[in-house]
């Protein structure tokens, strides 16, 4: 049996999944905030939960905000602040007695619809995760790429390209740098355009909602975000030339990106001085880009199948 937890903000969600990929069991609790040891014990107890259930044992894989530094085991990059600098895996592989594997969800993401999503059968499937925040994963057939230093496919934190006026230097990010992609492309960076614009907090599917309406404002924002996702997935077409990009995260199911976002992938435009270019380094995209097939349920999928051979 593959077991797999999806570290979420406010969920952490466990499943068990047979060899085949189907899918056993399942169960959520809240995620314990800002306490390393109770998280420790969650993951026990999730794990427990389903090997009870099941009267099976299996292999643990875990997708989480951040990921661990290979070289030295210490998680970083988390925006579950608490996790960050602890040796999350030694400490979960001494409470489960086994070796856990640990990745980024958003290669958990890609993996998940590498092996049997909306990327199946494809070498290289990057996903996108435009939740909360905004990260990125690779899978390279069907197994998850970390790279050198466990960075393979961070989007998020790299500057917006070509920015244009008004878009320098960018909103401060949590991580300290402004401009990040992160908080233009995620969810959030969404609902803060919004904001910003009209000085109403609204959330991003009644800015969507609105958009559809017929709003100029709501109409104003969601094109500026289909500009400034196709510039982000621009770096990685040139960078990996992926064979499909799948998307996760509530932006995700917002239908209309997925013929927005390659046309304005395909488009000359205006990059600041008046001259028109392509962002692509290219004659023409094609990358297809998708809907993740699994969803939700995509994360924790994928980090059961951090095990599968
Ligand atoms: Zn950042």
């Amino acid at each position: 049996m593959y077991i797999g937890i999806d570290w979420g903000g406010t969920k952490m969600e466990v499943i068990g999944l047979n060899v085949l990929g189907v899918e056993l069991i399942r169960h959520r609790i809240p995620t314990p905030r800002e306490d390393y040891d109770a998280s420790i014990r969650a993951v026990v107890e999730l794990v427990k939960h389903v090997e009870t259930a099941t009267g099976e044992t299996g292999s643990v894989g875990i997708g989480l905000p951040g990921s661990p530094n290979p070289r030295t085991g210490l998680i970083r990059n988390s925006n579950a602040f608490w996790l960050n600098g602890q040796p999350l895996g030694r400490d979960l592989d001494a409470a489960l007695g086994r070796p856990v594997r640990l990745a980024n969800d958003g290669n958990c993401l890609a993996v998940s619809e590498a092996v049997d999503g909306a990327g199946a059968g494809l070498d290289v499937v990057v996903g996108i995760i435009l939740g909360t925040g905004h990260g990125g994963g690779i899978a390279l057939k069907g197994r998850s790429h970390n790279g050198f230093q466990g960075l393979a496919g961070e989007i998020g934190h790299y500057s917006l390209p070509w920015p244009r006026e008004g878009e320098y230097p960018g909103p401060k990010c949590w991580c300290g740098r402004h401009g990040c992609l992160e908080m233009f492309c995620s969810g959030t960076g969404f609902e803060l355009d919004y904001r910003t614009t009209t000085g109403i907090s609204r959330k991003a599917s009644e800015v969507i909602a609105l958009k559809r309406a017929g709003d100029a404002t709501a109409v104003a924002v969601y094109d500026r975000y289909v500009d400034r996702l196709a510039r982000s997935l621009a770096l990685i077409i040139d960078l990996v030339d992926p064979d499909v990009f799948v998307l996760g995260g509530g932006m995700s199911n917002v239908d209309e990106l997925y013929d927005d976002v390659p046309k304005q992938l395909s488009a000359r435009t205006n990059l600041w001085d008046g001259e028109e270019s392509r962002l692509v380094f290219s004659d023409s995209v094609a990358t297809p880009i998708r809907k993740a097939r699994h969803g939700d349920s995509s994360g924790v999928r994928g980090a059961a199948f951090l095990w599968k051979e």
